[in-house]
């Protein structure tokens, strides 16, 4: 069985309508739900899980956590009332004020990437990443402390130029003429057909976030501290 996983070509996708497939016991009201379609991303890529809720006929099941298991994403939380079935018809609803904020972050992210590029003259790659509350932050792999002022300047100007953000899936024979800018190609997985995330102009990398259609919803930027610990962790924020 394998979940489909809405948020790849449409992350605007608030709501859903899905099929359960299999509904797994934890403790008490808790369990794990496989649907045969999910809007909820699950922590990947240095994207936190999205939260929400998903109502049945029987029962309301609350989204606390998603996790990807081969081609079936889980999704971790409990029942609020009643009990769930596998067959049952259901409606997902995202906790999208978190979603489109942690949207907004990874956009931010990629952005800042090619910030770094520009400051240190080469292609910067990253040790880490997290595009999501409590706090966002990149951590890169370089030796001095880059000004933060002039990362804030180039990653505003970018948001502020309204760039047109496109996903699209490529071959791997197609990937090397499609990407540019893009750091952390040596940790690349296999695979037949790569997700690239393409900020006009800017950087397009492999990717399989969500992220906003236009740099100019990123919003107010601004880098919370930088400090030099095995590379360089930015907190970032976007307003
Ligand atoms: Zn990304």
């Amino acid at each position: 069985m394998s979940t489909e996983e809405l948020y790849l070509m449409n992350p605007y996708l608030r709501k859903c309508e899905a099929t359960v497939l299999k509904v797994e016991k934890v403790k008490g009201k808790r369990a794990y739900l496989t649907l045969d379609k999910t809007i909820f991303h699950p922590l990947a890529g240095g994207q936190p899980s999205d939260e929400g809720f998903v109502v049945g006929g029987n029962g309301v099941f609350e989204v606390r956590k998603a996790v990807k298991v081969e081609d079936e994403v889980k999704l971790l939380g409990f029942f609020k009332v009643g009990q769930l079935a596998p067959g049952d018809h259901v409606t997902c609803e995202l906790d999208w004020s978190k979603r489109y904020k942690v949207m907004r972050l990874h956009t931010a992210g990629h952005i800042l990437d090619y910030a770094m590029m520009k400051f240190y003259g080469r292609l910067v790659e990253t040790l880490e990443a997290f595009h999501g509350p409590p706090e966002a932050y990149l951590v890169y792999d370089v030796e001095s402390e880059p000004e933060k002022s002039e990362l804030e300047r180039i990653v505003s100007e970018i948001v502020s130029s309204s760039l047109p953000v496109f996903v699209r899936n490529v071959p791997a024979s197609e990937l090397q003429k499609t990407i540019y800018n893009a750091p952390n190609l040596s940790r690349l997985p296999l695979r037949e057909i790569y997700r690239v995330v393409e900020i006009s102009s800017v950087n397009a990398m492999p990717c399989t976030g969500t992220h906003v259609a236009n740099t100019s919803e990123v919003g107010s930027f601004s880098i919370k501290s930088v400090k030099m610990v095995k590379g360089c962790r930015i907190a970032y924020d976007v307003e």
